[in-house]
């Protein structure tokens, strides 16, 4: 199925940026019908999962066009950047490594450059004054049409794509990095408003795509030999709500339960994964759906962000932390084993040592199985950004240092419970430290390695389904014999 595309991108001849001309696209994109040799390609990615199916789609789409992968990006003809701006820090990197690709383009013109992204989003065309050599500027709602804006470049323009675009359809096949697993976008954008986050500004408007493609692309995938599958959306419990359609009993035709629901059966897929979740939207039905679905693996990221009530309403996430423990004791009445992960932030403006300490209690009393922490970090166009209490940099450290070492002592104990049991291990993949080793996850999401095979028996390969007696538990990993 393939949606309008929308006309909204900027070009500009060569060196010469033009704010607010419209270029108008020639053709709906790709597949084109004769690739031709167009040389090596390598891109760069940083950030969050959404970043890395994007890189995959795009990997996909240069090699339809002719590309070939690259071995560095020091070499290759196309470099991409797929950039994140989440963090100071990982936008300050971006700035790094472009600074060198200018140097190799301006001795070596035939490189095609390219920026794509959150930091693209955000910076349009400052980034083309910025950066020069740049060829093309294309913000993450444009990764489908990454054809259509290189034949521009090769066509003598410097482009600039960044306008709110309807995302086309997946109409080519993404360039996967594991065999195994693969992620699934079923919604993009988002429309919250959390104070400290630059992710509307950068993804826009929610975009859910229709149940029917996103089941085509599973079944694609299982008929390749993927065996699990992560659904991805920024705030997934959105899904559904900007299609059309309500049902006999007067709710929204289009949830996510009845997603997972309608995909839950397709052949060849053993294990079905999503994130993330928002605590504010996260539903009963929804928990009921997983207990039911057995194809549903018992890992839940739902990230609270804070463990203070003040500071989840400074931050506008529109749910207390009584809310979302209870959420997380309803989850564990149905299904007691369950993995349970968040995100946090630490260090909010106007966090005081109380409300951190609030945050390192949840954090114990939950007995989170993975906890993905960052120190606040003032983005642009946010409202936090702009308040007058920021939190000093020395405490930021100080408190950083201090929840990731909470974090592993929880992990380390809720990984206690795994001694001695046998899991269901999806091989995804050869250890890289020990060839004579595979590793992949629990159903409850722990990376686990173990011997590919015993003394002369059957040697297993990435794509089954292996039992694994953990021996050794470490915080975030384990490691077993063959059960
Ligand atoms: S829910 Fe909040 S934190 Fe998550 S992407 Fe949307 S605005 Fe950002």
């Amino acid at each position: 199925m393939s949606l309008p595309n929308s006309r909204s991108a900027v070009d500009h001849p060569a060196g010469q940026p033009t704010a607010g001309a419209t270029g108008i696209d020639a053709e709906p994109g790709l597949p084109l019908d004769r690739p031709r040799l167009r040389g090596s390609y390598w891109i760069t990615t940083f950030g969050c999962q959404m970043n890395k199916a994007d890189s995959e789609r795009m990997g996909g789409i240069l090699e339809a066009m002719g590309y070939t992968p690259g071995s560095d990006e020091h070499s290759a003809d196309l470099v991409i950047y797929n950039t994140c701006t989440i963090r100071d820090n990982a936008e300050q990197k971006v700035y790094s490594y472009l600074g060198r690709q200018a140097l190799r383009k301006r001795a070596d013109p035939n490189l095609t450059l390219v920026v794509a992204g959150c930091v693209a989003q955000q910076e349009g065309e400052a980034l083309l004054r910025r950066v020069p050599e740049l060829d093309l500027v294309m913000g993450p709602q444009h990764a489908n049409r990454l054809a259509s804006l290189l034949e521009r470049v090769e066509g003598g323009q410097q482009v600039v794509a960044t306008e709110e675009h309807i995302i086309l359809e997946d109409i080519a096949t993404a360039r996967r990095d594991s065999a195994v697993c693969a992620w699934v976008n079923v919604i993009y954008g988002c429309n919250e408003r959390c104070t400290y986050c630059v992710v509307p500004a950068v993804r826009g408007r929610e975009q859910s795509r229709l149940p029917q493609a996103i089941r085509l692309e599973m079944e694609g995938l299982a008929a390749r030999g993927y065996r699990e599958i992560t659904l991805l959306g920024q705030n997934i419990d959105a899904y559904g709500r900007d299609l059309p359609g309500i049902t006999p009993e007067g709710r929204r035709a289009h949830t996510f339960t009845d997603l997972l629901a309608s995909v839950h059966d397709v052949d060849g897929i053993a294990r079905i994964r999503f994130a993330t979740s928002h605590p504010r939207y996260f539903t009963e039905r929804l928990i009921d759906a997983c207990a039911d679905l057995s194809k549903l693996c018992e890992h839940f990221h739902i990230p609270f962000q804070s463990g203070d009530d003040d500071v989840l309403r400074a931050m506008a996430r529109g749910y207390t932390v009584d809310r979302n423990r209870r959420i997380i004791d309803s989850i564990r009445q149905r299904k007691p084993d369950a993995a349970i992960s968040a995100d946090v932030i630490v260090a909010f403006p106007g966090e005081s040592d109380a409300q951190f300490r609030r945050t390192l209690d949840l954090i114990e009393a939950i007995g989170f199985d993975q906890v993905n922490t960052a120190a606040y970090s003032p983005r642009p166009n946010t409202p936090a950004a702009d308040w007058s209490n920021q939190v000093p940099e020395a405490v930021k450290v100080e408190r950083l240092q201090e929840v990731n070492a909470v974090v592993e002592r929880v992990a380390l104990h809720r990984s206690g419970r795994y001694q001695g049991r046998v899991e269901e291990v999806l091989a995804e993949g050869v250890n890289p430290k020990d060839p004579t080793q595979l590793m992949g996850r629990t159903r409850n999401n722990r990376l686990t390695f173990f011997p590919a095979a015993r003394p002369e028996g059957p040697v297993h390969r990435p794509g089954e389904l292996v039992r694994v007696r953990i021996d050794t538990v470490r915080a975030f990993s384990l490691s077993g014999s063959l059960a």
